[in-house]
């Protein structure tokens, strides 16, 4: 078969409930049955989640293409809250740089140093207390992204 690069559905939330990207999360969760995330810190927890290791950021190709990794439910909440509060990922590539384009240490800083600003950092600290609280309430998870159809 021909690789595809033109995405079939124009909205990524979509692409989640494809049979061919169901069965690349489940051979996943299989081969890698625990969250990597857990076990990097020494906790053992079962994986229900397969995130992409780069956000795909409504690229299809990565979509498809991308690597996947086993994470348990708070972590892939973990990850996808720090990108939704900073603007970017903190996730970093086997050579340890980070690998998404928005973060500061490429030189595009979204936002003034928080130190200079107290209030606005109490504000964030709040914004990131709420984050956390809504984290605990029970949602069901679909397996990389799209949670509303
Ligand atoms: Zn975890």
């Amino acid at each position: 078969m021909p690789a595809k690069r033109n995405a079939p559905d124009a909205d990524p939330r979509r692409w989640y409930a494809y049979q061919s990207h169901r069965n690349r999360a489940h051979y996943q969760l299989k081969t890698e049955p625990l969250c990597r995330f857990c076990k990097q810190e020494g906790r053992t927890t079962p994986a229900t989640v397969a995130d992409h290791v780069i956000p795909v950021d409504g690229d299809w190709w990565r979509f498809r293409m991308g690597e996947l990794q086993s994470l348990c439910y708070d972590c892939h909440d973990r990850v996808k809250r720090t990108i939704e509060l900073r603007g970017y990922s903190s996730k970093v590539d086997t050579s340890g740089w980070p690998i998404d384009p928005n973060h500061p240490v490429y030189g595009q800083s979204p936002e003034p140093q928080p130190s200079n600003h107290p209030t606005s950092s109490r504000a964030r600290w709040r914004q990131i207390q709420k984050a956390k609280r809504e984290l605990r309430s029970p949602t069901i998870v679909e397996d990389g992204g799209g949670e509303r159809n």
